[in-house]
């Protein structure tokens, strides 16, 4: 199901364009607008979950899938040196879209603990 009020189901739809790193039946990777590290991907399922907070067992699936992409495009982008994995969820983790994604940066070295 996708919500066709969401930007990130028009994404995955194929209505707004992007260059699709990584796409299988379940996730679709593409490259974030407004980069935070050298490399900064978002890896989505394609249908609309709304965050993290939202999933549940029936969802085990698409995520063990969203992890497994992430390392792939990770792998295949050359982020031998390593990378972060992060997903924002609610108002205080710092969510601004409401469609589950992860953010998979590398490039250079991340801080720690995170803003
Ligand atoms: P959040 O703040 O929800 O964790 O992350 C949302 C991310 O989506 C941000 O890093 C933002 O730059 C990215 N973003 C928002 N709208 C678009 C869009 O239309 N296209 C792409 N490629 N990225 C987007
Ligand atoms: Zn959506």
């Amino acid at each position: 199901m996708t919500d066709p009020t969401c930007i990130f189901c028009k994404i995955a739809t194929g209505a707004i364009p992007v260059e699709r790193f990584y796409e299988d039946d379940l996730v679709l990777a593409f490259p974030d607008q407004t980069p935070k590290a050298p490399t900064h991907v978002l890896l989505i399922p394609k249908q609309h979950i709304p965050s993290h907070a939202h999933t549940g067992v029936a969802d085990e699936g698409v995520l063990g899938r969203l992890m497994t992409a992430a390392a792939t495009v990770a792998r295949d982008r050359g982020l031998s040196e390593g990378y972060r994995l992060v997903t924002n969820s609610g108002e205080q983790g710092g969510q601004t879209v409401s469609h589950l994604h992860l953010h998979l940066l590398g490039g250079r070295p991340m801080g720690w603990p995170p803003g």
